[in-house]
């Protein structure tokens, strides 16, 4: 009888319910959203901490559906993945992408890179790269200016594709950059297989620097980690003072988080950059 309880139990659990319904209706204004131009893209700055000077953005989608309200990318961005959306939805980031680093390019501000999420669905797809490459030459960017953010997702599909794919795009000057460092796999061992440009140290680390000394050198051992490979290394989600010391002491290269500004519309991004351009 207890087993049969516990069965119910989980057929009936009210939020299991709430969440496939969520679900199903995410997806059901997801397909429509693209067209009826739902989307908007976001720029959050990432200084050079030497200097506090912007040397680029991170594009981050947003979506507020007028059904559904504002709905965060970390609740549709995996629906879009495992029903593909996100072939059609990424290419639009892309372009958008790069409409904005030529408008930043244009005001004058020449140094500034834009940095796009990817997701492994969209590099798996046959024409990943004539995509990306398009949308370089559409806007006439030089791919020295976009740096393709990927996770550590890549490393567990079809690793040889991939990295070929990656190989070929970094050798026309695109940039790449590992997102969420320390995340998921962190096989270090595969560090040195990527064809990577950069490394983002997830915000997790970062929030370990006012914890407690020894788990505070973790943080101190990837930055070195990665200064050692030649890689350029971000740090994600700097919210305080504190960790912002901290992380020049430790040399890393670049940060993004609250501290200096949350993701903006592109109308203030622009005005961010003139300020900042002194
Ligand atoms: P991510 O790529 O790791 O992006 C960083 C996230 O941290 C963003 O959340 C950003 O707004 C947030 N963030 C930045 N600084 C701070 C800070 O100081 N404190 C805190 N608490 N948060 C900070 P967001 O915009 O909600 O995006 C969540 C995730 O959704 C992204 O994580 C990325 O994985 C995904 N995503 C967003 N836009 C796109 C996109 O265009 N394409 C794809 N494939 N994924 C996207
Ligand atoms: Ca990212
Ligand atoms: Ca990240
Ligand atoms: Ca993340």
């Amino acid at each position: 009888a207890k087993m049969q309880g516990k069965g119910k139990y989980l057929f009936y659990n009210p939020s299991m319910h709430e969440g496939i319904i969520e679900r199903l209706k995410i997806e059901s204004h997801l397909q429509n959203a693209l067209t009826k131009n739902e989307f908007m893209l976001y720029f959050q700055p990432q200084y050079d901490l030497r200097n506090s000077k912007i040397t680029g953005f991170e594009s981050l989608i947003r979506w507020n559906s007028p059904e559904l309200g504002f709905i965060p990318p970390d609740k549709f961005i995996k629906i879009a993945e495992d029903n593909h959306f996100i072939i059609p939805l990424g290419k639009w980031v892309l372009e958008k992408s790069c409409e904005f680093i030529k408008k930043v390019h244009e005001m004058g501000y020449k140094d500034c890179i834009i940095s796009v999420n990817i997701s492994v669905v969209q590099i798996l797809e046959d024409d990943f790269t004539d995509i990306v490459v398009d949308a370089v030459k559409n806007y006439g960017i030089d791919p020295s200016y976009i740096e393709l953010e990927i996770t550590e997702s890549v490393l567990m599909e079809s690793f040889e594709i991939i990295i070929n794919k990656l190989n070929k795009l970094k050798n026309m000057g695109f940039k790449i950059a590992l997102d969420d460092f320390g995340q998921g796999y962190s096989s270090l061992s595969y560090l040195q297989a990527l064809p990577i440009n950069t490394l983002k140290i997830d915000k997790s680390f970062i929030d370990l620097i006012d914890a407690k000394k020894r788990k505070r050198s973790i943080t101190d051992y990837i930055v070195i980690l990665g200064r050692r490979l030649g890689l350029s290394i971000v740090a994600e989600g700097v919210e305080t003072q504190e960790q912002m010391n901290y992380l020049k002491k430790f040399k890393c290269n670049k940060i993004q988080g609250y501290y200096f500004s949350k993701p903006l519309p592109l109308e203030e991004a622009l005005k961010i950059i003139d300020k900042n351009k002194g």
